[in-house]
Protein backbone atom coordinates (compact mmCIF):
# COMPACT_ATOMS: atom_id res chain seq x y z
CA UNK A 1 0.00 0.00 0.00
CA UNK A 2 1.38 3.02 -0.65
CA UNK A 3 1.36 6.45 1.39
CA UNK A 4 -1.32 8.62 0.88
CA UNK A 5 -1.39 12.37 0.54
CA UNK A 6 -3.93 15.33 0.76
CA UNK A 7 -3.36 18.43 -1.05
CA UNK A 8 -4.46 20.99 1.22
CA UNK A 9 -3.08 24.30 -1.05
CA UNK A 10 -2.49 23.95 -4.82
CA UNK A 11 -0.93 27.38 -4.96
CA UNK A 12 2.81 27.64 -6.28
CA UNK A 13 3.86 25.69 -3.65
CA UNK A 14 0.94 22.82 -3.04
CA UNK A 15 0.68 22.60 -6.97
CA UNK A 16 4.77 22.12 -7.04
CA UNK A 17 4.04 19.37 -4.31
CA UNK A 18 1.25 17.50 -6.32
CA UNK A 19 3.64 17.47 -9.22
CA UNK A 20 6.66 16.02 -7.55
CA UNK A 21 4.78 13.29 -5.79
CA UNK A 22 3.21 12.54 -9.26
CA UNK A 23 7.35 11.89 -9.71
CA UNK A 24 7.93 9.44 -6.90
CA UNK A 25 6.62 6.20 -6.53
CA UNK A 26 5.36 4.59 -3.45
CA UNK A 27 3.54 7.77 -2.89
CA UNK A 28 0.23 8.89 -4.41
CA UNK A 29 -2.27 11.89 -4.37
CA UNK A 30 -5.59 10.82 -2.73
CA UNK A 31 -7.38 14.46 -2.30
CA UNK A 32 -7.08 18.31 -2.97
CA UNK A 33 -8.70 21.00 -1.49
CA UNK A 34 -8.41 24.86 -2.26
CA UNK A 35 -10.68 27.70 -2.58
CA UNK A 36 -9.82 29.16 -6.65
CA UNK A 37 -13.20 28.63 -8.26
CA UNK A 38 -10.56 28.02 -10.85
CA UNK A 39 -9.14 24.94 -9.89
CA UNK A 40 -12.37 23.59 -7.81
CA UNK A 41 -14.35 20.75 -9.56
CA UNK A 42 -11.49 19.89 -11.75
CA UNK A 43 -9.64 16.86 -11.75
CA UNK A 44 -5.96 17.11 -9.77
CA UNK A 45 -4.64 15.86 -13.33
CA UNK A 46 -5.82 18.14 -15.26
CA UNK A 47 -4.29 21.06 -13.49
CA UNK A 48 -0.96 19.38 -12.33
CA UNK A 49 1.42 17.06 -14.51
CA UNK A 50 1.31 13.47 -14.13
CA UNK A 51 -1.27 13.82 -11.48
CA UNK A 52 -4.35 11.86 -11.17
CA UNK A 53 -7.69 12.30 -13.54
CA UNK A 54 -9.48 10.56 -10.63
CA UNK A 55 -8.61 12.66 -7.63
CA UNK A 56 -11.50 16.14 -8.02
CA UNK A 57 -10.21 19.13 -6.38
CA UNK A 58 -13.03 20.40 -3.33
CA UNK A 59 -13.64 23.32 -1.70
CA UNK A 60 -15.22 21.93 1.43
CA UNK A 61 -12.46 19.97 3.19
CA UNK A 62 -14.75 17.69 5.59
CA UNK A 63 -15.83 15.21 2.30
CA UNK A 64 -11.73 15.11 1.50
CA UNK A 65 -10.53 14.39 4.93
CA UNK A 66 -12.93 11.99 5.88
CA UNK A 67 -10.77 9.96 2.99
CA UNK A 68 -7.89 7.36 4.09
CA UNK A 69 -4.98 9.35 4.16
CA UNK A 70 -1.43 9.20 6.28
CA UNK A 71 -0.80 12.92 5.54
CA UNK A 72 -1.92 16.13 4.87
CA UNK A 73 0.57 18.76 2.84
CA UNK A 74 -0.95 22.07 3.82
CA UNK A 75 0.56 25.01 1.55
CA UNK A 76 -2.02 27.87 1.86
CA UNK A 77 -1.06 30.73 3.74
CA UNK A 78 2.34 32.49 6.47
CA UNK A 79 0.66 32.73 10.03
CA UNK A 80 0.03 30.35 12.74
CA UNK A 81 -3.47 31.89 13.26
CA UNK A 82 -4.46 31.40 9.83
CA UNK A 83 -3.31 28.21 8.94
CA UNK A 84 -4.45 26.38 13.13
CA UNK A 85 -8.10 25.67 11.73
CA UNK A 86 -7.26 23.73 8.92
CA UNK A 87 -4.18 21.67 10.72
CA UNK A 88 -6.81 21.15 13.66
CA UNK A 89 -9.39 19.78 10.92
CA UNK A 90 -6.60 17.33 9.60
CA UNK A 91 -5.30 16.35 12.68
CA UNK A 92 -8.87 15.66 14.18
CA UNK A 93 -9.54 13.13 10.75
CA UNK A 94 -5.95 11.82 12.15
CA UNK A 95 -3.71 12.30 9.29
CA UNK A 96 0.06 13.67 10.00
CA UNK A 97 0.13 17.40 8.85
CA UNK A 98 3.57 18.90 6.77
CA UNK A 99 2.75 22.97 6.82
CA UNK A 100 4.78 25.01 4.81
CA UNK A 101 3.35 28.49 6.79
CA UNK A 102 6.35 30.75 8.23
CA UNK A 103 5.49 31.05 11.00
CA UNK A 104 4.68 27.34 11.60
CA UNK A 105 8.75 26.22 11.79
CA UNK A 106 8.56 27.12 14.99
CA UNK A 107 5.06 28.40 16.07
CA UNK A 108 6.28 28.57 20.21
CA UNK A 109 8.28 31.51 19.19
CA UNK A 110 5.09 33.93 18.63
CA UNK A 111 1.82 32.00 19.54
CA UNK A 112 2.75 29.83 22.39
CA UNK A 113 -1.59 28.85 23.07
CA UNK A 114 -1.81 27.43 19.47
CA UNK A 115 1.45 26.10 19.46
CA UNK A 116 0.48 23.33 22.76
CA UNK A 117 -2.90 23.42 21.38
CA UNK A 118 -1.41 21.98 18.57
CA UNK A 119 0.59 19.53 20.20
CA UNK A 120 -2.19 18.68 22.39
CA UNK A 121 -4.65 17.76 19.11
CA UNK A 122 -1.63 15.96 17.67
CA UNK A 123 -1.04 13.62 21.11
CA UNK A 124 -4.72 13.05 21.02
CA UNK A 125 -4.80 11.47 18.01
CA UNK A 126 -2.05 10.24 17.48
CA UNK A 127 -0.44 12.01 14.32
CA UNK A 128 2.58 14.20 13.58
CA UNK A 129 2.38 18.16 12.71
CA UNK A 130 5.53 19.65 11.03
CA UNK A 131 6.20 23.27 9.85
CA UNK A 132 8.93 23.79 7.52
CA UNK A 133 10.04 25.20 4.31
CA UNK A 134 13.32 26.78 2.91
CA UNK A 135 13.65 29.60 5.19
CA UNK A 136 12.57 29.69 7.60
CA UNK A 137 12.46 25.63 7.78
CA UNK A 138 16.37 25.29 6.17
CA UNK A 139 18.75 28.15 5.17
CA UNK A 140 18.59 30.54 8.24
CA UNK A 141 17.94 27.94 10.68
CA UNK A 142 18.46 23.83 10.30
CA UNK A 143 21.21 24.37 8.23
CA UNK A 144 22.71 27.09 10.60
CA UNK A 145 21.68 24.39 13.67
CA UNK A 146 23.59 21.35 11.58
CA UNK A 147 27.01 23.39 11.40
CA UNK A 148 27.33 24.17 14.96
CA UNK A 149 27.22 20.73 15.43
CA UNK A 150 31.16 20.45 14.67
CA UNK A 151 31.20 23.66 17.19
CA UNK A 152 32.75 22.89 21.27
CA UNK A 153 32.15 26.62 21.72
CA UNK A 154 29.40 29.28 19.72
CA UNK A 155 30.09 32.37 20.27
CA UNK A 156 28.31 34.19 17.68
CA UNK A 157 26.24 32.95 14.71
CA UNK A 158 25.77 35.77 11.20
CA UNK A 159 23.69 34.21 8.21
CA UNK A 160 22.51 35.88 5.05
CA UNK A 161 20.07 34.56 2.50
CA UNK A 162 20.83 37.33 -0.29
CA UNK A 163 18.18 36.64 -3.53
CA UNK A 164 16.57 37.66 -6.55
CA UNK A 165 12.65 38.98 -6.28
CA UNK A 166 12.54 39.23 -10.15
CA UNK A 167 10.87 35.57 -10.64
CA UNK A 168 8.08 36.70 -8.50
CA UNK A 169 4.57 38.32 -9.15
CA UNK A 170 3.08 40.67 -8.03
CA UNK A 171 2.01 39.83 -4.52
CA UNK A 172 5.70 39.45 -3.27
CA UNK A 173 6.38 43.25 -4.98
CA UNK A 174 3.66 44.68 -2.90
CA UNK A 175 5.00 42.81 0.72
CA UNK A 176 8.65 43.90 -0.24
CA UNK A 177 7.63 47.66 -1.46
CA UNK A 178 9.76 46.38 -4.53
CA UNK A 179 8.91 49.59 -7.39
CA UNK A 180 7.62 52.41 -4.42
CA UNK A 181 8.86 55.73 -3.61
CA UNK A 182 11.02 55.59 0.03
CA UNK A 183 8.48 57.89 1.15
CA UNK A 184 5.95 55.19 0.13
CA UNK A 185 8.06 52.33 1.29
CA UNK A 186 8.30 53.99 4.96
CA UNK A 187 4.03 54.21 5.09
CA UNK A 188 3.93 50.44 4.06
CA UNK A 189 6.14 49.29 6.50
CA UNK A 190 4.56 51.75 9.49
CA UNK A 191 0.62 50.56 8.02
CA UNK A 192 2.00 47.06 7.78
CA UNK A 193 1.24 46.38 4.33
CA UNK A 194 5.24 45.96 3.60
CA UNK A 195 6.01 43.16 5.65
CA UNK A 196 10.12 42.06 4.67
CA UNK A 197 10.39 38.47 5.36
CA UNK A 198 8.28 36.77 7.60
CA UNK A 199 9.58 33.87 9.75
CA UNK A 200 12.65 35.68 11.27
CA UNK A 201 11.73 35.30 14.96
CA UNK A 202 10.63 31.82 13.81
CA UNK A 203 14.19 30.67 12.53
CA UNK A 204 15.93 32.27 16.01
CA UNK A 205 13.85 30.65 18.25
CA UNK A 206 14.15 27.74 16.87
CA UNK A 207 18.42 27.88 16.72
CA UNK A 208 18.28 29.27 20.14
CA UNK A 209 15.87 26.25 21.20
CA UNK A 210 18.40 23.57 19.48
CA UNK A 211 21.92 25.23 21.11
CA UNK A 212 20.46 25.62 24.50
CA UNK A 213 20.53 29.55 24.44
CA UNK A 214 17.84 31.77 25.99
CA UNK A 215 17.66 35.24 24.17
CA UNK A 216 16.21 38.11 25.83
CA UNK A 217 15.30 39.76 22.94
CA UNK A 218 14.56 39.97 19.00
CA UNK A 219 14.79 42.72 17.14
CA UNK A 220 14.08 43.43 13.43
CA UNK A 221 15.10 46.52 11.39
CA UNK A 222 13.90 47.05 7.91
CA UNK A 223 15.11 49.32 5.49
CA UNK A 224 14.45 50.33 1.79
CA UNK A 225 16.98 49.18 -1.00
CA UNK A 226 17.26 52.56 -3.08
CA UNK A 227 18.31 51.21 -6.53
CA UNK A 228 21.22 52.95 -8.25
CA UNK A 229 20.23 51.40 -11.71
CA UNK A 230 16.84 50.99 -13.85
CA UNK A 231 16.14 47.09 -12.90
CA UNK A 232 12.78 46.27 -14.78
CA UNK A 233 11.46 42.35 -14.49
CA UNK A 234 7.67 40.96 -15.88
CA UNK A 235 6.25 42.60 -13.36
CA UNK A 236 7.75 45.96 -12.21
CA UNK A 237 9.75 48.42 -13.54
CA UNK A 238 12.21 50.48 -10.72
CA UNK A 239 13.81 53.64 -11.49
CA UNK A 240 17.53 55.10 -9.86
CA UNK A 241 15.91 56.48 -6.08
CA UNK A 242 13.44 53.89 -6.09
CA UNK A 243 13.16 51.14 -3.99
CA UNK A 244 14.65 48.01 -5.02
CA UNK A 245 13.44 45.70 -2.15
CA UNK A 246 13.69 45.63 1.52
CA UNK A 247 16.97 45.23 3.42
CA UNK A 248 15.26 43.26 6.59
CA UNK A 249 17.81 42.25 9.57
CA UNK A 250 17.11 40.42 12.63
CA UNK A 251 18.92 40.39 15.74
CA UNK A 252 18.91 37.78 19.00
CA UNK A 253 20.08 39.51 21.24
CA UNK A 254 21.44 37.85 25.22
CA UNK A 255 23.07 38.91 27.85
CA UNK A 256 23.42 43.00 25.86
CA UNK A 257 25.31 40.75 22.98
CA UNK A 258 23.97 40.17 19.52
CA UNK A 259 24.35 36.60 19.18
CA UNK A 260 22.02 35.37 16.43
CA UNK A 261 22.18 38.20 13.17
CA UNK A 262 20.15 37.26 10.13
CA UNK A 263 19.72 38.74 6.78
CA UNK A 264 17.34 38.45 4.05
CA UNK A 265 17.24 41.89 1.93
CA UNK A 266 15.38 40.85 -0.79
CA UNK A 267 15.53 42.67 -3.79
CA UNK A 268 14.86 42.09 -7.91
CA UNK A 269 18.07 42.24 -9.88
CA UNK A 270 20.68 42.54 -7.33
CA UNK A 271 23.56 41.38 -9.68
CA UNK A 272 22.86 44.75 -12.12
CA UNK A 273 24.54 46.61 -8.85
CA UNK A 274 27.43 43.60 -8.21
CA UNK A 275 25.39 42.32 -5.29
CA UNK A 276 26.46 38.69 -5.48
CA UNK A 277 23.41 36.17 -4.66
CA UNK A 278 24.24 33.21 -2.38
CA UNK A 279 23.07 31.60 1.16
CA UNK A 280 25.94 32.70 3.52
CA UNK A 281 26.54 31.65 7.05
CA UNK A 282 29.17 32.12 9.45
CA UNK A 283 29.64 30.53 12.90
CA UNK A 284 32.45 32.24 14.77
CA UNK A 285 33.00 30.02 17.90
CA UNK A 286 35.38 26.84 17.93
CA UNK A 287 36.66 26.64 15.80
CA UNK A 288 35.03 29.12 13.19
CA UNK A 289 32.79 27.99 10.62
CA UNK A 290 32.26 29.59 7.20
CA UNK A 291 29.54 28.55 4.66
CA UNK A 292 28.53 29.77 1.06
CA UNK A 293 26.31 28.07 -1.63
CA UNK A 294 26.55 30.63 -4.32
CA UNK A 295 23.69 31.47 -6.27
CA UNK A 296 21.09 30.70 -3.21
CA UNK A 297 19.04 27.07 -3.09
CA UNK A 298 15.84 28.50 -5.41
CA UNK A 299 13.13 29.35 -3.02
CA UNK A 300 10.51 27.65 -4.62
CA UNK A 301 11.98 24.11 -5.85
CA UNK A 302 13.68 23.85 -1.92
CA UNK A 303 10.23 24.61 -0.07
CA UNK A 304 8.32 22.11 -2.60
CA UNK A 305 11.46 19.67 -1.64
CA UNK A 306 11.45 20.14 2.11
CA UNK A 307 7.66 19.60 2.27
CA UNK A 308 7.68 16.47 0.42
CA UNK A 309 11.25 15.35 1.16
CA UNK A 310 10.09 15.23 4.97
CA UNK A 311 7.42 13.26 4.60
CA UNK A 312 8.86 9.89 6.20
CA UNK A 313 10.28 11.56 8.86
CA UNK A 314 7.25 13.32 9.85
CA UNK A 315 5.21 9.55 9.20
CA UNK A 316 8.10 8.09 11.32
CA UNK A 317 7.89 10.67 14.09
CA UNK A 318 6.31 10.39 17.62
CA UNK A 319 3.19 11.66 17.94
CA UNK A 320 2.85 15.73 18.60
CA UNK A 321 4.44 18.71 17.25
CA UNK A 322 7.58 18.48 16.07
CA UNK A 323 9.98 21.03 14.54
CA UNK A 324 13.16 20.31 11.78
CA UNK A 325 15.61 20.31 14.91
CA UNK A 326 14.08 17.56 16.44
CA UNK A 327 13.47 15.11 13.61
CA UNK A 328 16.85 12.79 11.69
CA UNK A 329 18.53 15.05 9.11
CA UNK A 330 16.78 15.91 6.09
CA UNK A 331 17.59 13.98 2.94
CA UNK A 332 15.88 13.90 -0.66
CA UNK A 333 13.53 10.72 -1.37
CA UNK A 334 14.86 8.89 -4.43
CA UNK A 335 13.63 5.43 -3.72
CA UNK A 336 10.47 4.21 -3.44
CA UNK A 337 8.53 5.83 0.02
CA UNK A 338 6.36 2.79 0.98
CA UNK A 339 9.77 0.71 1.12
CA UNK A 340 11.69 3.45 2.39
CA UNK A 341 9.38 3.81 5.58
CA UNK A 342 9.16 -0.33 5.73
CA UNK A 343 13.29 -0.58 6.52
CA UNK A 344 13.30 2.88 8.48
CA UNK A 345 12.85 1.94 12.22
P1 LIG B 1 -0.13 30.83 -3.47
O1 LIG B 1 -0.82 32.11 -3.19
O2 LIG B 1 0.45 30.58 -4.83
O3 LIG B 1 -1.10 29.59 -3.15
C1 LIG B 1 -1.94 29.48 -2.05
C2 LIG B 1 -3.07 28.52 -2.45
O4 LIG B 1 -3.83 28.19 -1.28
C3 LIG B 1 -4.03 29.15 -3.46
O5 LIG B 1 -4.32 28.20 -4.48
C4 LIG B 1 -5.28 29.45 -2.61
O6 LIG B 1 -6.48 29.39 -3.36
C5 LIG B 1 -5.21 28.35 -1.56
N1 LIG B 1 -5.87 28.68 -0.29
C6 LIG B 1 -5.68 29.77 0.48
N2 LIG B 1 -6.43 29.67 1.61
C7 LIG B 1 -7.10 28.51 1.51
C8 LIG B 1 -8.03 27.84 2.34
N3 LIG B 1 -8.43 28.36 3.50
N4 LIG B 1 -8.53 26.66 1.93
C9 LIG B 1 -8.14 26.11 0.75
N5 LIG B 1 -7.26 26.69 -0.07
C10 LIG B 1 -6.74 27.87 0.29
O7 LIG B 1 1.02 30.72 -2.36
P2 LIG B 1 2.30 29.78 -2.38
O8 LIG B 1 3.43 30.47 -3.07
O9 LIG B 1 1.90 28.42 -2.82
O10 LIG B 1 2.66 29.74 -0.81
C11 LIG B 1 1.74 29.26 0.14
C12 LIG B 1 2.12 29.81 1.52
O11 LIG B 1 3.35 29.24 1.92
C13 LIG B 1 2.32 31.34 1.52
O12 LIG B 1 1.73 31.89 2.69
C14 LIG B 1 3.81 31.51 1.52
O13 LIG B 1 4.22 32.68 2.15
C15 LIG B 1 4.25 30.27 2.29
N6 LIG B 1 5.62 29.84 1.92
C16 LIG B 1 6.49 29.50 2.89
C17 LIG B 1 7.77 29.10 2.57
C18 LIG B 1 8.77 28.72 3.62
O14 LIG B 1 9.95 28.71 3.32
N7 LIG B 1 8.37 28.35 4.81
C19 LIG B 1 8.18 29.07 1.22
C20 LIG B 1 7.24 29.39 0.24
C21 LIG B 1 5.96 29.77 0.60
Amino acid sequence: MSVKVIHWGLGAMGGGMAELIAKKSGIQSVGAIDLDPNKVGKPLGEIFEGQAMDVIIQREPEQVLSVDADLVLIATGSFTKEVFPQIKQAVESKKNVICIAEEMAYPEQQERELAKEIDRLAKEHNVTVLGTGINPGFVLDTLIIALTGVCTHVEKIEAARINDLSPFGPTVMKTQGVGTTVEEFKKGIEEGYIVGHVGFPESMGLIAKALGWELDEIKETKEPIISKTYRKTKYVEVYPGMVAGCKHIAYGIMDGKTVIKLEHPQQVLPELEGVETGDYINIYGTPNVNMAIKPEIPGGIGTIAMAVNSIINVIKAKPGLTNMAELPVPRAIMGDIEKMLKTRS
